[in-house]
């Protein structure tokens, strides 16, 4: 359903964006990878998610915290579309920990500029190429700390309520083309980096897996289950795709409950 449609997706080399461009190069899409990692790494998800899916593949290794270096990504995921680009999936972020007393102000500088500026520029700059075209589909990855909070995060919250408000803010901007905008709200996604930090707690405590992932999911994710990434994928590729055209300004929760406590 989107082959010839070029989508973008930025921190797309692990986690997340990886699985969300498996699925969108799946439904056809061409896509543009984005993020940190060795070349020769790299190359081999590039043919790989290109041979599979049989859809032209790049990569940019733009630093999503940079404006001009969005800007820049943006323009080159127009190029890799012969001029079109149809899908942004706002999907870079990171997070940091500590009590605001102490919390770094370079750390909050940084957790707005990649959770939140990044998507505005982002955003900005792809908007008149799709009103242009006369077709769009934007998904922010949110975070269940976009509807909720969560103490020694506060940049981290405060970028993802944000990037909540921003996405319908877009939505009612564009709510009379074919553009749609809207975020996902994942609770814990069972990652790399989020089972690694968990094995790591594990080892540190002298417990076994099963009980770290007990113990976080037991004031937090009501179903003790982990979501899985490739889950969240499917939801973005559902709010890609053409049976989404008037769902516009959702904030998707996928987390096991946690937003309903
Ligand atoms: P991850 O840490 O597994 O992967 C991050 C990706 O982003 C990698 O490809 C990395 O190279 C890239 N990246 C990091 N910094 C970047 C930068 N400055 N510029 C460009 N790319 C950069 O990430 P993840 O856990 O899959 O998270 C993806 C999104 O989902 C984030 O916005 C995160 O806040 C959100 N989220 C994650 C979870 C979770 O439990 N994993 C839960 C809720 C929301």
């Amino acid at each position: 359903p989107l082959a010839g449609r070029c989508a973008l997706i930025t921190g797309s080399t692990a986690g997340i964006g990886l699985d969300t461009a498996e699925a969108l190069g799946a439904m056809g899409a061409d896509l543009v990878l984005n993020g940190f990692g060795e070349p020769e790494a790299l190359a081999a998800i590039c043919a790989s998610l290109s041979e599979r899916h049989s859809v032209r593949v790049m990569h940019n290794a733009a630093d999503a915290s940079k404006p001009e270096q969005v800007q820049a990504l943006v323009a080159a995921a127009q190029a890799h579309g012969r001029g079109r680009l149809d899908i942004l999936v706002n999907n870079a972020g990171a997070t940091h920990e500590a009590p605001i007393e102490s919390f770094p102000v370079e750390a909050w500088d940084f957790q707005l500029a990649l959770n939140i500026s990044a998507p505005f520029h982002a955003i900005r700059s792809a908007l008149p190429g799709m009103r242009a075209q006369g077709w769009g589909r934007i998904v922010n990855v949110a975070s269940v700390h976009g509807l909720v909070g969560v103490p020694y995060r506060v940049g981290y919250v405060a970028a993802k309520h944000a990037l909540v408000g921003m996405t319908k803010v877009v939505a009612l901007e564009t709510a009379g083309t074919a553009i749609t905008c809207n975020a996902v709200c994942p609770g814990i996604v069972a990652t790399e980096r989020v089972l690694l930090n968990h094995r790591r707690q594990a080892a540190e405590t002298g417990q076994d897996i099963a009980d770290v992932q007990r113990q976080v999911m037991s004031t937090r994710q009501p179903s003790g289950n982990y979501i899985r990434s490739a889950d969240v994928a499917a939801a973005i590729a559902y709010l890609c795709g053409p049976h989404a055209g008037e769902v516009r300004g959702i904030a998707l929760p996928i987390d096991g409950a946690w937003s309903a406590l």
